[in-house]
């Protein structure tokens, strides 16, 4: 073992110690460790003023009890999360989850890798996270509207345009979004549009940010198979999810001339050999919440699978956009054996380290989540600009911005894989040039 694989090991063994029982976020600050022995080998500085322990313990972790009524007026009890991890770069920044697998862990993980992601997109936001362990499936409206006002009636006092900007994740949506900033406002007596993002047009929100995080998957996608000469045209894609990033990958990978074969939800998967209806996927998701086997009841020619697997499909592309590793190392060998080229995580560590070291050792072009998904973002970081200055972009102009962040996120990943000796490997790309630029911030403001 060399000294600086010693020194790292050093760091990771009192992470375990620290954090115990949280296998989501040891899996996240492994990762990241991996590529940083890289960049010490080079510049060892970066270990200087206890940076890699700083990194890797939030600057503040809030939990709190949320209390609600259901509609029988029986008393619920749910916990509520908000991990402010890195704020050097900006303001805390990073979404909102509700499901029912949120604990501590899982939300420091998503912290942790948002603090690499938010500087990927070069612009000026923080890392933060957060959400509770309540389920909206099967609530009504009211009883998610009362839950949100609950959750705010706590969060608020920590939030703010300058402070901490919270978004949507995995059951946060629009409306959701929406009862929050709502209880915000009441609490705070005043309209401060800059405190969360992902608002409705008509109060702060910005067009193409509903789109963003599976649009800017595709382009990063895009850009990867510009690198070796090709494109998505007439290409085949599996989608796994059908939530928000899943829907809008779909949409823009179709746009591109590709045919998304497959997509899914918990309870199973779709097969679509012609391709996807995206209008009648919104139809039964979005508005009508319900089901993918009832998108198969309504679309010719698909048929819905409740065992098997979506990656057991043939595709030349690859887009895990549901939730965290659900693509395993048996999942990697299928795809592989099927021909896959190209993996873009659409979600965030949608893929376990043993599919991540399968897909390597095949010479697969896989984007990691960090860099893939930094789109929704990075539009959210727009949105707050937007609101700073009291204008409103238009859809086309949001969209080239997005997608010129992504091409750069794109070029700053190869070019940093390159300069370390790691060509093609977008992962050590990544964590390094995302890591770097927080690592001097923190550098230069001192040890805080
Ligand atoms: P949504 O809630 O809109 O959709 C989530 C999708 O994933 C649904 O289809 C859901 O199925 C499925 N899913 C969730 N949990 C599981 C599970 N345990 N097993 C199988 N399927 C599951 O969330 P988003 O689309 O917003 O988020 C998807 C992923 O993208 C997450 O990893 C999120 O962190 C990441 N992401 C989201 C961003 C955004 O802007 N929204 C930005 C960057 C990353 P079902 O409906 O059955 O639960």
């Amino acid at each position: 073992m060399s000294a600086i694989d010693q020194e790292v090991a050093g760091y990771y063994d009192k992470l375990l110690k620290r954090n115990a029982g949280e296998p989501e976020f040891h899996q996240a600050v492994a990762e990241v460790l991996e590529s940083l022995k890289i960049v010490l080998e080079k510049d060892p500085h970066y270990a200087d003023y206890g940076l890699i322990e700083r990194l890797c313990e939030p600057e503040r972790q809030i939990i709190f009890r949320v209390p609600w009524m259901d509609d029988n007026n029986e008393v619920r009890v749910n916990r509520g999360f908000r991990v402010q991890f890195n704020s050097a770069l900006g303001p805390y920044k990073g979404g909102l989850r509700f499901h029912p697998s949120v604990n501590l862990g899982v939300i420091k993980f998503l912290g942790f890798e948002q603090i690499f992601k938010n500087s990927l997109t070069g612009l000026p936001i923080g890392g933060g996270k957060g959400g509770s362990d309540f389920d909206p499936k099967g609530r009504s409206e009211g009883e998610v509207m009362r839950f949100c006002q609950s959750f705010m009636t706590e969060l608020w006092r920590h939030i703010g345009e300058y402070r901490d900007v919270p978004a949507g994740d995995i059951g946060v949506g629009g409306r959701e979004v929406g009862f929050l900033f709502g209880q915000y406002r009441r609490l705070a007596n005043q309209h401060e549009s800059g405190v969360l993002t992902g608002k409705g047009l008509e109060w702060g929100g910005s067009l193409a940010r509903t789109e963003a995080t599976g649009f800017g998957c595709v382009y990063f996608t895009e850009e990867m198979m510009k690198a070796n000469g090709e494109s998505l045209d007439g290409a085949k894609v599996i989608v796994s999810g059908s939530g928000n990033v899943a829907t809008y990958a779909i949409q823009k990978a179709q746009e591109l001339g590709a045919t998304v074969v497959g997509f899914s939800d918990s309870s199973g998967w779709v097969e679509t050999p012609n391709g996807v209806d995206v209008e009648l996927l919104r139809d039964v998701k979005e508005k009508r919440r319900e089901r993918v086997s009832t998108y198969v009841e309504e679309a010719q020619g698909t048929t819905f699978h409740s065992d098997g697997s979506i990656w057991d499909l043939k595709a030349d592309v690859a887009l895990p956009c549901a939730t965290q590793n659900e693509l395993e190392a048996e999942h990697a060998r299928t795809l592989v054996d099927n021909g896959v080229r190209y993996v873009a995580e659409g979600a965030n560590m949608p893929s376990t380290p043993e599919a991540v070291e399968i897909f390597r050792s095949n010479k697969i072009n896989f984007g990691p989540g960090k860099a893939a998904n930094a789109g929704g973002v990075a539009t959210s970081a727009l949105e707050m600009q937007q609101n700073a200055s009291r204008d409103s972009w238009t859809f086309d102009y949001t969209d080239q911005r997005l997608h010129g962040i992504m091409s750069n996120i794109f070029k700053l990943s190869a070019e940093t894989a390159a300069e370390y000796g790691h060509e093609g490997d977008y992962i050590v790309g990544a964590n390094i040039a995302g890591f770097k630029k927080v690592a001097d911030a923190m550098l230069a403001q001192g040890v805080i």
